[in-house]
């Protein structure tokens, strides 16, 4: 098989930087604003798409997508300039807290062990979270045996260090290992974070079967040696669900007293029952791909669980909260900021337009294709969702929101988006492309439908009251 017209010069003799991506996606990070937040805004969506959308990737429309863009004398030639890709973590890369073996392979192919020689720009985009950023990109590093920069990476808590403006008071953190998410918010900028084992160790009859340990005990706060008379001295602005829950029960009890209080005050009960504070979680995924065969119930379970036990114990009042992470249109939208951002800082520009296509590859349709389908539908370049065997999508069922490409691993992902850009960079230019890419094309090219079809779906409002952070 040939590809000279595509050929590269091989990947040895030149920089084979993988860590280049990191340092260019931490300047561009650096240069952008983080989420601008509008918490009142539901999330458009895009309806799942019908089958007969769900065309060759080689279709007349595809190929009429322009490849365009100028290339400015000194860019690098073989850095992918209109094209990206962006993963979701657990189900794609990682499960269990061990490495997918095709997703070393992957980030491999990316960074120009590939038949092109051409380098991909990469983002992260995980609900997860837990952890500094700069943790977790340490452990993705030491996984996916490349550097990752907390530039190129995206959590569900995220968003949430632009609301440390927004409340300057006292705010209830919930989640996590230990002591690590107090920390988190604190860094975000929060000035007075206070955990359940906080409250717990003021008052332990708040939590009846939760016992902190020996050492919770001493990493928790002793808000009454702190001038404090008592609890309901404290007046809780908002409650942040930063990770999943280590202690559904007194976590949950937690949630729902303050939910329940007059204004967010400790130990007081609202007689109307609707002045609790705002309460945020991080993500909305009900389940998530662990080490289990099964998924295992995540933080959105929680979240459902409040709502419902908040509507039982109240005589039927209703709690709205608000949830950040995919599918919301927002996280997508901040993706293709820093994308954007990336490939200016490439052009040595002060502007730039975003990636024609951004590549989301993802394990759970009801997050990652549903967010990028919605983005899809909305943005001006496209996403492309891709789902993965390797997580919560189980092989042979039917998924909720319909990718473009179901594949395999996180591999066959990359390749798949890189085979479809070289062919389509091949039909723009007009070269000769290698028989099986005119096979390929042929086929497209006798699809019924065209590749855009996708994107003229029009977007419905959907029920909910989730937060979209643009
Ligand atoms: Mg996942």
């Amino acid at each position: 098989m040939s590809h000279s017209t595509l050929q590269r010069p091989a990947l040895h003799g030149r920089k084979a930087s993988s860590s280049s991506f990191a340092e260019t996606f931490e300047i561009a990070r650096s240069k952008l604003q983080d989420f601008d937040l509008d918490i009142e805004s539901p999330i458009a969506d895009a309806s799942p798409p019908s089958p007969s959308s769900l065309v060759s990737d080689y279709s007349p429309a595809s190929l009429a997508s322009p490849i365009t863009h100028p290339v400015t004398p000194g860019l690098d030639p073989d850095v992918a300039d209109n094209f990206a890709f962006a993963f979701d973590i657990d189900g794609v890369l990682v499960r269990g807290g061990e490495v997918i073996p095709e997703a070393v392979e992957a980030m491999k192919v990316l960074n120009g062990e590939n038949e092109y020689g051409v380098r991909v720009p990469y983002i992260f985009l995980t609900n997860g979270g837990g952890k500094f950023e700069t943790e977790r990109c340490i452990d993705l590093s030491r996984q996916l045996e490349i550097d990752v920069s907390p530039g190129q990476f995206i959590c569900g808590h995220t968003p949430m260090r632009e609301l440390a403006d927004r409340y300057h008071g006292s705010v209830l953190v919930i989640g996590g290992e230990g002591e690590k998410c107090r920390q988190v918010a604190e860094s975000y900028g929060f000035r007075d974070v206070i955990t359940p084992g906080d409250i717990i160790k003021a008052n332990s009859a708040t939590a009846p079967f939760r016992k902190l340990t020996e050492q919770e005990y001493a990493n928790s706060r002793d808000l009454l040696a702190e001038g404090l008379k008592s609890l309901s001295d404290v007046v809780i602005e908002a409650v942040f669900v930063f990770a999943d829950s280590r202690d559904w029960a007194g976590d949950l009890q937690i949630i729902l007293d303050v939910a329940m209080s007059k204004g967010g005050r400790l130990e007081t009960r609202s007689e109307t029952f609707d002045e609790g504070p705002p309460i945020y979680f991080s993500h909305n995924d009900v389940v998530w791909s662990a080490a289990h065969e099964h998924v295992r119930l995540g933080m959105g379970a929680l979240r459902r669980i409040v709502e419902v036990v908040f509507s039982e114990v109240t005589g039927g009042k209703k709690l709205e909260t608000h949830a950040f992470g995919k599918p919301q249109v927002g996280t997508f939208e901040f993706a293709t900021r820093l994308l954007q951002q990336w490939r200016a800082e490439q052009h040595g520009l002060e502007e730039s337009a975003p990636p024609d296509t951004v590549y989301f590859v993802g394990d759970t349709p009801e997050s990652d294709v549903r967010g990028t389908n919605a983005m899809d539908a909305k943005a001006k370049n496209n996403w492309y969702s891709i789902l993965v065997k390797t997580g919560v999508y189980q092989d042979g069922t039917e998924p909720a929101y319909k990718p473009r490409k179901t594949v395999p691993t996180v591999l066959e992902a990359v390749r798949h988006g890189i085979e479809r850009e070289m062919s389509r960079r091949s039909a723009a230019t007009g070269k000769l492309l290698p028989l099986d890419e005119v096979a390929k094309k042929a086929v497209g090219l006798s699809g019924p439908n065209g590749l855009k079809a996708m994107n003229n779906i029009p977007a419905v409002q959907i029920q909910g009251e989730d937060v979209e952070c643009q």
